[in-house]
C-alpha cells in the first residue's frame, strides 16, 4: 500500500469506474443510485442521505452511537476489475474519528478477500484521500469501503476509481526538439512543468492550472481566462535554438470552450522578437490536434510557439511537438525560374525583354555569334548585346553559326564552341560562363569540348526540371512554343516552386508570327505578370548554378 501525489506520472488510461460517484443520483426509494448500506457486527448506526456534499449538494453520512464490535459504511455496487491491473481510488471525506479503507475483492469462485488500503485521521473539512492497488490474481469484482468501526460519523462524497495501469510508453521521440513536451515532468512540490513559462498580458484575469489530466497521459496545463479586455495568456515552452530558413513542423492537442490562437515568437539577434501567425481554432470539447509548418525568419536565434487565448474561457494544453523538416538533398531551399532566350531573335529584345526590365528582372540570352552582323536583321546586333549585358541580362555562347554540333568533327566542335565564347569576349561581353547547344544536340565528346573550353555549365534541350544534382553539361528546360498555353506555363512554374526544383523557360522569338519558337508578346507578360504576382523573382544561369552541388 502507497500513497500517491496527483502529479504522478503515470499514463491514465481509464474513466471512472464508479457510476454515480458523487451521489448525486437519487433513486426512487430515497437511497443513492448504485450504492448500499453496509453494516454487521454489535452496533448501533444511523445512514444518512442526502447530506450535504463536498462541491455538491448531495453525500451520505453514517454515523455509530454505540459499538462493541463490526463496522458500517456506504459502498458502491461491486464493478468488474482485471486482475494484474493498477487501479487508482479516491474519495472525500469529514470525520470526527479515525476512518478506514478496505478493498473488497470478489473471487471467481465465489470467495472474498480483503486488503486495506487507508486509515486516515480525523477530518474536520472536506479532505481527500487516494490510495493504488493492484488487483489479484482470480479476482472478478471489487468494493471499495470507507468505513467506521467505533462510535463517531464520517460523511463520504466524490469516489473515484480508475484503471491506472500504465499503457506501454510512447517511443519516446528524439526529433522533438520540445523539452517535457507533455507536462509529464513537474518541480517538487508538482504544481509546475519544468521547462515551461506562464505568459500573461493586458486587461484580464487569468488562472494557470497544473496539472490537470492529459491528452494519453497524466499530466497536462490549462488557461482559464475572465474579465477579458485586453491581452491573452500562455503556457510556452523553453526557447529552441533554431537557424533562419529552416522549416519545421509543429503540432500540440488541446481542449477549449472559445477560439484560440497559436503564434511563433521568433528571437532575434538584437533580443527584439518577432511573431509569426501559424494557426487560429476553434472550441472543442474532445481533445483535437492542431498542426502547421513554418519557415523560421530572418535573423532568428531561436523560437517559441504560444497557444494562446484572448477571450473569456477555457484552453487545455498538451502533447506539443516541434520538428526539423529535413530537405531533400537534392532540392533547392525554394523552386527557382529562370528566363531563357536563344539565339539573339531581334523580338525578344525589343518585346520581351523591356517587360522584364520593367519588374527589375534579368534573363540569360544565348547567342548565336555569327548572326551579329547585319545580313541577319532578325537577330540583335553587337551594340544591343551590350545594351543588354549593361542592363543586368547575362549572356551565353550558342556557337557561331548553330550546327547541330553532333555532327561536327573535335576541331569543327572546338571552331564552334570555343569561337562563339572568343567572338563575343572580343566585342565586351564579360564572362561567358554558359553555353547552350543549338537543337539541344549534344554528346560525351561535345560536352567534354564545353567543359575544357571553361564553360561552368551548359543547357540542353531535354524538357524537365533541374535538381541540385543535375549534370551541370546538360541542364534540363520547358520549351515555350507557339503551341504553349499561360496555363502549361503556369503549370511549370507552380511545379518548380512546389517541388523546391528549378525550371528553365526557353523562349526563342517573342512575336505575333505564330512560327513555331514563337510566342506573343501578351503571354510573355502575364506569365511575368505571374512571377511577379507569386514574387518569384527569375534567377540567372549563374545564379542556379551557384546553388547546385
Ligand atoms: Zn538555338
Amino acid at each position: 500500500m502507497f500513497f500517491v501525489h496527483s502529479a504522478r506520472p503515470v499514463l491514465a488510461s481509464g474513466e471512472n469506474l464508479i457510476t454515480n460517484p458523487d451521489l448525486e443520483i437519487t433513486d426512487n426509494t430515497g437511497l443513492p443510485q448504485d450504492w448500499i448500506k453496509g453494516r454487521w457486527g454489535t452496533n448501533t448506526t444511523v445512514f444518512e442521505y442526502p447530506v450535504l456534499g463536498v462541491n455538491s449538494s448531495k453525500a451520505a453520512r453514517v454515523s455509530i452511537s454505540s459499538y462493541s464490535s463490526g463496522d458500517a459504511k456506504w459502498k458502491f455496487a461491486d464493478l468488474a476489475v482485471t486482475p494484474g491491473h493498477e487501479y487508482q481510488f479516491s474519495d472525500f471525506y469529514t470525520s470526527d474519528i479515525s476512518s478506514y479503507i478496505t478493498i473488497q475483492f470478489k473471487k471467481s469462485d465465489g470467495t472474498f478477500s480483503y486488503k486495506d488500503i487507508g486509515h486516515p485521521g480525523p477530518a474536520r473539512d472536506f479532505q481527500k484521500f487516494t490510495a493504488t492497488f493492484i488487483v489479484p490474481a482470480n479476482t472478478e469484482t471489487l468494493s471499495i469501503f470507507h468505513l467506521l468501526n467505533a462510535v463517531g460519523t464520517l460523511t463520504t462524497d466524490e469516489f473515484e476509481l480508475k484503471d491506472i495501469t500504465a499503457l506501454p510508453p510512447p517511443p519516446p521521440d528524439s526529433n522533438n526538439l520540445i523539452s517535457n513536451p507533455s507536462f509529464e515532468y513537474s518541480n517538487g512540490a508538482g504544481t509546475s512543468p519544468v521547462k515551461w513559462s506562464k505568459g500573461n498580458w493586458g486587461s484580464n484575469t487569468s488562472t494557470f492550472i497544473f496539472p490537470i489530466s492529459g491528452y494519453q497521459s497524466s499530466n497536462a496545463a490549462e488557461i482559464q481566462m475572465n474579465a477579458y479586455s485586453s491581452g491573452d495568456a500562455k503556457w510556452y515552452f523553453d526557447e529552441v535554438p533554431v537557424n533562419p530558413g529552416e522549416a519545421y513542423s509543429f503540432s500540440d492537442f488541446y481542449k477549449s470552450n472559445t477560439k484560440t490562437y497559436i503564434t511563433v515568437r521568433f528571437k532575434q539577434t538584437d533580443g527584439t522578437f518577432k511573431f509569426l501567425d501559424i494557426g487560429t481554432v476553434e472550441a472543442s470539447t474532445d481533445w483535437q490536434t492542431f498542426s502547421n509548418t513554418f519557415t523560421v525568419a530572418a535573423n532568428t536565434v531561436s523560437l517559441t510557439i504560444f497557444h494562446l487565448l484572448k477571450n473569456n474561457g477555457t484552453l487545455a494544453v498538451d502533447a506539443y511537438s516541434l520538428k526539423k523538416i529535413e530537405s531533400d538533398p537534392s532540392k533547392f531551399s525554394t523552386g527557382m525560374v529562370s528566363i531563357h532566350f536563344d539565339d539573339g531573335w531581334r523580338s525578344a529584345y525589343e518585346n520581351a525583354v523591356p517587360i522584364l526590365n520593367a519588374q527589375g528582372f534579368k534573363s540569360t540570352n544565348f547567342i548565336v555569334s555569327g548572326r551579329l552582323n547585319p545580313n541577319y536583321p532578325g537577330y540583335i546586333q553587337s551594340p544591343e548585346l551590350l545594351a543588354l549585358q549593361a542592363q543586368g541580362h547575362e549572356i551565353g555562347a550558342h556557337t557561331r553559326t548553330h550546327p547541330d554540333l553532333t555532327t561536327l568533327s573535335t576541331s569543327q566542335m572546338q571552331n564552334e564552341i570555343v569561337g562563339s565564347r572568343n567572338d563575343l569576349t572580343d566585342i565586351g561581353i564579360t564572362p561567358v560562363n554558359f553555353f547552350a547547344y543549338p537543337y539541344g544536340a549534344y554528346n560525351t565528346q561535345t560536352k567534354s569540348v564545353v567543359q575544357n573550353a571553361g564553360f561552368s555549365a551548359a543547357r540542353s534541350s531535354d524538357g524537365g526540371y533541374n535538381l541540385k544534382t543535375q549534370d551541370l553539361s546538360a541542364l534540363r528546360r520547358q520549351s515555350m512554343t507557339s503551341n504553349t498555353t499561360f496555363a502549361q506555363a503556369k503549370n511549370y512554374i507552380d511545379t518548380a516552386m512546389n517541388d523546391k526544383t528549378w525550371v528553365i523557360l526557353l523562349f526563342h522569338e517573342v512575336n505575333y508570327t505564330g512560327n513555331q519558337y514563337s510566342v506573343s508578346p501578351e503571354l510573355f507578360q502575364e506569365i511575368v505578370d505571374y512571377l511577379a504576382s507569386k514574387d518569384i523573382t527569375p534567377v540567372t544561369l549563374g545564379q542556379g548554378v551557384a546553388l547546385m552541388q
